[in-house]
């Protein structure tokens, strides 16, 4: 029996759906596999530009999106994708999370035809990197309390604001600014290099650290009239990107805790003490059944959330549901396969440590688990206890 697919889940797929897991399995383990535990020592992606351009032409980024040289597959297949980044390093799935899902889905949704022609092709071959800045220093579970403000001057615009914990912000061509402008919150692109823009690499991370995250602040930041994402109306603009975002999270997870399980397996099967395998005791075999479980429990979610987008029918909270359960279950197979590696858990010569430490950040962006659980709450008994 295949313990990382026990449950058959991926006889579901599709032929197309096979085709696109298994060429980004071989992409990811011949390409970045190799180096992403020492980008992790290193805290950094050295070339980002260069990991963009392989990604961008393994047709990764923006997949789910239709033209501008986007691929337009269907939500299973761009799920599938992102549990093989992951299952190599949340950091290389969020980087293909803010790329498609955040920066580019804004600006498919909500810009004009010149900004789409102008960004997307460029980004989804990977020739140009976007972030997407939503969250502040004192802003970041309510997004709605930014401090960030657009204003008016005659028919420019003038931003001024601080935003913090931005992935790709210090190497993006484009950033995407959310502000507050009197009349709601507005999307802008923000082009490197615009004066009044400065970026600051956040050190010191002890998570996620194979991603480059930044605090951006925008000085005065003028902008003409066309860098607004014209359809881009109210704080549902950024939370619909979001929400995208969070569908390959769900995914991702259960690549991240696959990864960690599969390891595990390996190291119990191959670990003496005692003269036996340590596969062999009853207490191993207790978390290798609860592993399992949570594993194949995650594939299923994200099958069965990813159909339901794929036929309209996901709603926000189906994806909160998602990330909820599956982060967590990854959490818990982490630390679990972490502990079943005894000393050499600890080292970066297993993947086991990277994850766990991985997804403190994945349980923590696109909504806390706290926020997720309001949102269910919400769901099925109609009362919202967000505040
Ligand atoms: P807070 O909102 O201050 O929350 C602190 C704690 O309070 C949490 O446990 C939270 O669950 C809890 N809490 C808050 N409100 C409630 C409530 N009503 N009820 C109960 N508990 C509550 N943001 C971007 O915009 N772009 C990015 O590219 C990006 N990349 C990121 C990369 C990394 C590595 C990290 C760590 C974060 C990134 N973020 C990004 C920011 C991320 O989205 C925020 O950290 C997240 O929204 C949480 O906000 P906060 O950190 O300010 O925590």
């Amino acid at each position: 029996m295949n313990p990382h697919d026990f449950l058959e889940v991926d006889r579901d797929l599709d032929d197309e759906e096979r085709a696109i897991r298994d060429a980004v399995r071989d992409y990811c383990r011949a390409e970045l596999l190799p180096h992403v535990a020492g980008w992790f020592e290193a805290g950094t992606i050295p070339d980002p530009h260069a990991v963009a351009k392989g990604l961008g032409a393994l047709g990764v980024f923006g997949m789910h999106l239709e033209g501008y040289g986007c691929a337009g597959t269907n939500a299973v297949s761009y799920g599938l994708a992102c549990r093989e980044l992951e299952a190599v390093d949340s950091g290389l799935r969020s980087l293909v999370s803010v790329q498609g899902s955040l920066a580019m889905t804004a600006i498919h949704r909500y810009g004009s035809e010149e900004q789409k022609l102008e960004w997307l092709p460029r980004m989804a071959a990977g020739e140009a990197l976007g972030c997407f800045g939503l969250t502040e220093p004192d802003s970041g579970s309510d997004p709605g309390s930014m401090r960030t403000r657009a204003r008016r001057d005659g028919t420019d615009w003038v931003l001024d604001g601080t935003k913090m914990w931005i992935t790709n912000g210090a190497v993006a061509d484009v950033a995407v600014i959310w502000a507050q402008a009197e009349d709601g919150i507005r999307g802008f692109l923000v082009p490197r290099g615009t004066p009044g823009l400065s970026a600051t690499v956040v050190h010191g991370k002890l998570s996620l650290r194979a991603s480059i995250t930044s605090e951006l602040v925008l000085d005065g930041v003028r902008l003409p009239h066309e860098a607004a994402l014209p359809l881009a109306e109210g704080i549902k603009a950024p939370l619909t990107c979001l929400s995208e975002a969070r569908f390959g999270i769900v995914w991702g997870a259960a690549g991240a805790a696959r990864d960690c399980f599969e390891a595990a397996l390996d190291y119990a099967r191959t670990r003496t003490q005692f003269g036996r395998p340590i596969a062999a005791f009853q207490l191993t075999q207790g978390k290798i059944a609860d592993m399992l479980v949570d594993v194949n429990q995650a594939n299923l979610t994200a099958l069965r959330i990813g159909r339901l987008k794929d036929e309209g029918r996901a709603h926000h909270s189906h994806i909160s549901f998602g990330k909820l359960a599956n982060v967590r279950a990854a959490q818990r197979v982490a630390a679990t396969a972490r502990g079943v590696h005894g000393a050499s858990g600890i080292t970066l010569e297993y993947p086991v440590m990277r994850h766990m430490v991985n997804l403190e950040s994945v349980a923590t962006y696109e909504g806390t688990a706290e926020i997720h659980a309001l949102t269910l709450g919400r769901a099925v008994t109609g009362h919202s206890a967000f505040r």
